[in-house]
């Protein structure tokens, strides 16, 4: 079945969100690089997110969730099947010390939330340019804090559709990763318990961390953030500053002189100038080192076809 088939499928099921055919992904992506997906679809109720899966279930087309592309690099050929966005999910609720939030809605805008409230527990996402779900799926952290000293529970859908509720413990948030990832669940809001705080010292916190976020990360370019993830022992940036890769890359890609755990779009840059520079980066620390860097970054999507 073609994607234009899909396309007129999905039409019929999504009245309340919107469909694209052969959207590029390079506008939803943090590093600005990516190809076409066969189509982009931004369901407006859950019902027809579970709609849009059910029918990729169905009819065995793929899906990938894409939160706010800030952990994502999507090769140039783009992405074969359905894209299912979720920015029209963005409520966040605050009760008492309960907070609320969509699968869809920003972490940042979480963070300032919970801030306005007096409630402590997500200052460290006060600069992670995530959504909740994708937050959700990598265990996001920073300074100290992550995803996991605040969740209590997450309602998540299955590939069939399927909606059920994970608790903490079923989540099983680890360094970067979850139940999530490893299944291929669909996170459609989570619930974090926060504390009662002082606003003076939450204030204080939120603007420390935005210092130093904004005096160590190379903001000015786009990027996926950190590529890779922490090794044991050592830290990644490290390794790599000391392999002397600082300033170098392919095409417009080049792991940033600010901060030698990025790797920033300089200009112009393709994915693959991007996916190159990160192998440069292995290979070269794998050599010096002996260390084998793990990504963070997804890598999704297929090689641009000749
Ligand atoms: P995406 O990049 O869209 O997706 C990442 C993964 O999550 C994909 O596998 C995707 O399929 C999956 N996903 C997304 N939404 C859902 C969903 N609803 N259900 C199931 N799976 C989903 N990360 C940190 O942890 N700490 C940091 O301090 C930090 N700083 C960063 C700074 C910069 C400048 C940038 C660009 C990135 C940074 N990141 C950091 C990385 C990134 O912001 C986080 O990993 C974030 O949680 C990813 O969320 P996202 O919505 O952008 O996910």
């Amino acid at each position: 079945m073609s994607k234009h088939r899909w396309f007129e499928d999905l039409n019929t099921k999504i009245q309340n969100g919107w469909l694209l055919l052969d959207e590029p992904l390079n506008k939803y992506t943090k590093t600005r690089l990516g190809g076409k997906a066969d189509i982009v679809a931004a369901p407006g109720t859950m019902e027809e997110v579970q709609a849009v899966v059910t029918y990729a279930y169905e009819q065995n087309v793929p899906i990938l969730l894409l939160g706010n592309g800030s952990n994502m690099v999507v090769r140039d050929g783009g992405v074969r099947g359905i894209v299912i966005y979720m920015a029209n999910f963005n409520h966040i609720e605050i009760t008492g010390d309960k907070m609320v939030a969509e699968a869809g809605a920003h972490i940042i805008d979480a963070s300032r939330a919970a801030a306005k409230a007096c409630l402590s527990g997500l200052e460290f996402a006060c600069g992670i340019p995530g959504s909740i779900g994708g937050a959700m799926a990598m265990n996001a952290g920073a300074y100290g804090g992550e995803i996991k000293d605040i969740i209590t529970r997450a309602t998540v859908m299955d590939n069939t559709g399927k909606i059920f509720v994970l608790s903490k413990d079923e989540l099983e948030l680890g360094y970067r990763k979850s139940i999530i990832t490893e299944k291929g669940y669909y996170v459609l809001s989570a619930e974090f318990r926060l504390t009662p705080g002082v606003q003076r010292d939450i204030d204080l916190t939120v603007a420390d961390l935005t210092f130093q976020r904004e005096s160590k990360q190379p903001l000015e370019y786009p990027s996926a953030g950190s590529v890779f993830k922490r090794p044991p022992g050592n830290f990644a940036g490290k390794l790599i500053q000391d392999s002397g890769l600082q300033g170098k890359g392919f095409g417009g890609a080049e792991v940033s002189t600010k901060h030698a755990g990025f790797i920033v779009n300089k200009k112009d840059a393709t994915a693959t100038d991007y996916i190159r520079t990160i192998q440069m980066v292995k290979d070269e620390v794998k050599k010096k080192f002996g260390i084998e860097l793990e990504m963070e970054v997804k890598i999704v999507g297929e090689e641009l076809s000749e």
